[in-house]
């Protein structure tokens, strides 16, 4: 067999040799015609506009001018020569610079001349220029109207060195479109693209590089971006109904003693209607035979806890044990002293399993496991060691979930014969187009309601020099009984100088807030699990009015008490970061503040942040603004699920297109989960081509 078109190696192609195939394999990571034709222009220009030389403004745009050159000069030694050309038009001057080919360059230039010049302006010594455009003599036609339009593609420094700048790798893919053999197999199956009426695959791939019109670059992108996003939902919703297939659940369907008695008689509060509404999703899928994968997403402080403490009891109530596994140990003990506290007169055991978890209780909690003695275990990763065994594990509630990899819930899967229901809690509101793609094969709940009586956080923005304000702030609310935390950064690549700045900042505060008056309790991961219980403690019984810390004290600490957030150096923190630490307060019936603190000097990306932080309270809003500003690339969890493949979608932009992408997909699959009708063949084979492509994809849910 002949290799197919696509996967002809790089090598073949007109004007690739052996050293610009390597560049390509690694720079771009091309290996193939099919590889080079999916590498798309990262935008267009538009060849019948000109610029005015006097509205430069901007570096990172490509423009294009048409202006006379007025000026030639070579500066420098012959070793370091430049040449700079000076070119006008009727708006101003701007300087063209080359460093290499001078001499060449030197004689194509005609003095007098009106160029078309294409190029990106740069800032050099507080004056524009334009380093090697490209220039070409303007002609006396009209451009054919399917020229006007130019791909730019990426490229980098040693690419252009080979000469595959953006428009070097242009004609490498231009070739390959002219090429007699290229046809691109069709990948939808005509029913799809006649109902959206998208044109064909063929037509997409010569018009995404060389549009003949801007009609039909709009129409090759939106059947591009479409394919992309619907593949990626077709293989989630195909993971997901295997998932339902193949793992049987175990049935609730009591709800029993446990769960009357506790909401009956020990629950203080009515549930909010997002609560109940969680509640429900969760009691039918735990009654529907198969296994229950669901994520429960809700700001911090909307009450998750308490609809997981509710799923454990309905598990209790059909005979079942529990399990909640939370990413800290101090997390893992507040969970734990919030049930019990919960459940005390309920005839229910709770125990506690951490790494500090002493060897003779871990083995009376393990004989309990097993003889079922205890009924709900809370704890850390310690829960998924090999030796602790349950003898009826029904539920798994996992709490702040991106912190646990996916190997790690595999795991806790493997303790059953039956694979327990796993509820995964998250904190972190995820955009919905990203928990689309991300975690696409669960079932998702969102809480998107507090429970009543919250007042809205205040937040501020202070600059270092009003400090002073900052601490008669805080005399004034501790002096209302209130209690205040302290938060510095602290990454790992400067650990040393952030503990030193902490430690700095702590003896500081205790000048400020000196005993007996005042006391302030310090905790940070450097500690030992017994100083920092001890410390915790002391801040939690109102023992201490402040509270520093690093961000140790970001995951679901709960003093209701405490209504000042400080946060240190605000401008160094991620804004999913801040957020959390501002759950830290406003969880009592105080109005609470949160202080963000900085130097006058900013980053643009740092001010949008705080910005963010000081004018809304909506985790999901805030949630988008992180993902628009980082990009899906360095949120948490996704760098493993593919979209960071994306090749031309945007998870931001094409919200739209992907979801109904995602419709269509779940009902193609509900109608034909293994894709073996007649009329999904196509979908079937594009779909193993593809996963020949992203072996990586197996890894997620
Ligand atoms: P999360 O885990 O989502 O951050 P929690 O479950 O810790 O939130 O709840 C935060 C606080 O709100 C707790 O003190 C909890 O007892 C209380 N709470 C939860 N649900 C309600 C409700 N429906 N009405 C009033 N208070 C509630
Ligand atoms: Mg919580």
């Amino acid at each position: 067999m002949t290799t197919p078109f696509f996967e002809t190696p790089i090598e073949y192609s007109k004007g690739v040799g052996p050293a610009r195939a390597d560049l390509l394999k690694k720079e771009l990571n091309i290996h193939t015609f099919g590889d080079l034709l999916t590498y798309f222009p990262f935008r267009y220009v538009d060849r019948s506009k000109f610029w005015q030389i006097a509205d430069i403004k901007d570096e990172n745009t490509f423009i294009q001018l048409r202006a006379r050159i007025v000026r030639i000069q070579t500066i420098g030694t012959t070793h370091h020569q430049r040449l700079v050309a000076t070119v006008r038009d009727a708006s101003g001057e701007v300087d063209l610079v080359w460093f290499q080919g001078v001499k060449w360059v030197l004689e194509m230039l005609s003095p007098q001349q009106e160029y078309v010049i294409f190029g990106k302006p740069g800032l050099f010594n507080g004056r524009w220029n334009i380093p090697h455009p490209e220039l070409e003599i303007p002609s006396l036609q009209p451009l054919p109207l399917n020229e006007t339009i130019r791909p730019i593609y990426n490229s980098t420094e040693k690419l252009k060195s080979k000469g595959l700048d953006f428009k070097g790798i242009g004609k490498l893919i231009k070739a390959i479109l002219m090429n007699e053999r290229f046809i691109m197999p069709e990948s939808l199956p005509p029913e799809i693209i006649q109902g959206l009426r998208l044109i064909n695959r063929q037509e997409a791939f010569v018009n995404i590089h060389y549009p003949q019109s801007p009609e039909l670059l709009k129409k090759a992108q939106a059947r591009l971006k479409f394919e992309e996003l619907f593949y990626i939902q077709l293989r989630l919703a195909k993971q997901r109904y295997g998932r339902l297939l193949k793992h049987e659940g175990h049935k609730f369907l009591k709800v029993g003693e446990y769960v009357n008695q506790f909401y009956h008689h020990h629950l203080t509060f009515e549930l909010t209607n997002a609560q109940k509404r969680v509640i429900r999703e969760i009691r039918s899928d735990l009654g529907s035979g198969n296994q229950m994968n669901r994520l429960l997403q809700g700001d911090v402080g909307s009450g998750k806890t308490l609809v997981a403490l509710m799923t454990m009891l309905i598990a209790l109530d059909n005979n079942y044990q529990s399990c909640l596994m939370a990413p800290t140990e101090i997390l893992a003990r507040q969970h734990f002293n919030t049930i019990t506290g919960m459940l005390t007169g309920l005839n229910v055991v709770v125990k506690l399993l951490t790494g500090s978890t002493k060897s003779a209780e871990r083995r009376d909690i393990q004989a309990g496991l097993q003889n079922e003695t205890v009924h709900l275990l809370i704890g850390t990763h310690a829960l998924i060691e090999e030796n602790v065994k349950f003898a009826r594990l029904g539920l798994v509630v996992i709490d702040e979930q991106h912190r646990f990899g996916v190997a790690q819930r595999a795991k806790l899967w493997g303790k059953n014969t039956v694979t327990p229901h796993i509820l995964v809690m998250t904190a972190t509101p995820i955009p919905r187009t990203l928990a689309m793609t991300l975690y696409g094969d669960l079932d998702t709940s969102i809480i998107d309601e507090m429970p009543p009586g919250r007042k809205t956080i205040v937040t501020k923005h202070v600059f270092e020099p009003e400090r002073a304000k900052v601490f008669r702030f805080m005399r004034e609310k501790i002096g209302e009984g209130r209690q205040v935390y302290i938060v510095f950064p602290l990454i790992k690549e400067s650990e040393t100088l952030d503990l030193k700045n902490l430690a700095d900042g702590y003896q500081s505060i205790i000048q400020e807030f000196p005993p007996p008056q005042f006391s302030v309790a310090m905790v940070h991961g450097k500690m030992k699990q017994m100083e920092k219980d001890s410390e915790m403690k002391r801040f939690s019984d109102n023992q201490a009015q402040i509270m520093v810390s690093t961000t140790v004290i970001e995951v679901g600490v709960d003093v209701p008490n405490a209504s000042v957030m400080v946060i240190e150096n605000a401008e160094r923190f991620g804004l999913a970061q801040l957020h959390q630490l501002r759950g830290r307060v406003g969880r009592g019936s105080d109005q609470s503040y949160c202080i963000l603190m900085s130097g006058y000097v900013l980053s643009a990306e740092a001010k949008k942040r705080i910005s963010t932080m000081v004018r809304t309270n909506d985790g999901f809003e805030i949630a988008e603004t992180d993902l628009q500003l980082r990009g899906p690339g360095d949120l948490q969890g996704t760098q493993q699920s593919g979209i960071m493949d994306l090749r031309i979608a945007d998870i931001v932009k094409d919200e739209k297109i992907l979801k109904y992408a995602r419709n269509l997909a779940s009902e193609i699959i509900a109608n034909d989960p293994g894709l073996s009708k007649e009329k999904n063949d196509i979908l079937a084979l594009h779909l193993i081509n593809m996963d020949k492509k992203h072996q990586n994809w197996g890894l997620i849910s």
